[in-house]
């Protein structure tokens, strides 16, 4: 959890909240994912219906909250939040289901985590508007039903797959969100960059978009040390500042920060570049093996530097010469 965790550290809500964009037109790249959106959002405009419900798929730091908003935004209505961990039972998803006014927008993040009688609910609350409300206990309880105002549900969840197929089905339409290309996060930085007035020259920002992950919640936190630095040091917004500030905080150029590139030596120098199992992998590197496979992993993996085999994790060629290691001769 440094500074390349893709989640929202708990000091970061305020900044986070006026970077965001607050439109389509505003919100950068995942251009297929805004097309959708605006032709399912235009469509339900013109005929005066609310639109399907919208079920937004992808790792954290993409972008989830913020479509959610802009839904609302663009539809001209409320918007409620709540998450999947804070529906612990149907009771909880019933009392924020009857509050809704007539077409507003119900945000529920990590969907996939809520509580199997609240999922129930929501099949027939998706569907009709409508839920069953159980009175009483025991043999002398009877649901009662109740109507709701039409809403539109959006869901976020880090994978499509969690859902269970009926509450998956039940959404119009799924948008599978990307990690971003470096040219789009050129264009969240810049963006960013000139909302906090901070000038940063061009060259600055390819060089922090190249380190961000593919992620603009990255992006936006890395470009804040930057600015911290050029603040402090009095030193210009330029591609120097950058890479003097992010190594400080071991970003280096890629993306890797200290964890990753250890997993990436240990594979290299002690193992010959593989293959190793995760177990002996972890206890090289002193972590525990739930972290190099969720979080360590799946990045470097993404980054082409380590690729799986069924004998354990390898390092590719990217992978060896990323440490300036010349790799062995392909013919051994
Ligand atoms: P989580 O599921 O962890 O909450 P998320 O996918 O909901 O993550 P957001 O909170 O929406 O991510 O976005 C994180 C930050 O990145 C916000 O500050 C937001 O302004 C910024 N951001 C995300 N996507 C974009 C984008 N396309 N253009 C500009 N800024 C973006």
């Amino acid at each position: 959890a440094g500074e390349l965790s893709p989640q929202a550290l708990p000091t970061e809500v305020g900044y986070e909240g006026a970077l965001r964009p607050g439109s389509l037109a505003e919100f950068v790249g995942q251009e297929k994912v805004r097309e959708q959106l605006g032709l399912l959002l235009g469509a339900a405009q013109i005929e005066g219906r609310t639109p399907d419900h919208i079920l937004l798929a992808g790792p954290p730091g993409l972008g989830k909250t913020t479509l959610s908003m802009i839904v609302a935004t663009e539809l001209g209505v409320p918007l409620q939040q709540t998450s999947g961990p804070a529906i612990q039972h149907a009771g909880d998803l019933a009392a924020v289901l009857s509050g809704l006014t007539p077409g507003e927008v119900l945000f529920i993040d990590e969907i996939h985590r809520m509580a199997r009688s609240a999922e129930e609910m929501l099949y027939l609350a998706m569907e009709d508007f409508k839920i069953d409300i159980m009175v009483g206990k025991g043999a002398g309880a009877t649901s009662v039903p109740l109507e709701l105002s039409p809403f539109t549900l959006v869901g976020a969840t880090t994978r499509a797959g969690l859902l269970p197929n009926p509450l998956r089905d039940r959404f119009g339409f799924t948008a599978h969100l990307e990690y971003y290309a470096n040219s789009e996060l050129e264009g969240v930085l810049s963006r960013a960059a000139g909302l906090l007035d901070f000038p940063l020259h061009d060259a600055g920002v390819v060089e922090i978009a190249g380190r961000s992950r593919g992620t603009p919640r990255i992006a936006n936190r890395l470009l804040r040390r930057v600015r911290d630095y050029t603040l402090v040091h009095g030193t210009q917004p330029d591609e120097r500042s950058v890479r003097a500030a992010l190594s400080l905080y071991d970003v280096d150029e890629h993306g890797l920060d200290r964890l990753d590139r250890e997993v990436l030596r240990i594979i290299v120098e002690r193992f010959a570049g593989g293959p190793v199992g995760l177990s002996t992998l972890a206890a090289s590197v002193g972590e525990e093996a739930e972290t190099i496979e969720s979080v360590v992993e799946p990045f470097l993996m993404r980054a082409g530097l380590i690729a799986r085999s069924p004998r354990g994790r390898i390092a590719t060629t990217l992978g060896w010469s990323h440490l300036g290691i010349a790799p062995p001769s392909s013919d051994s």
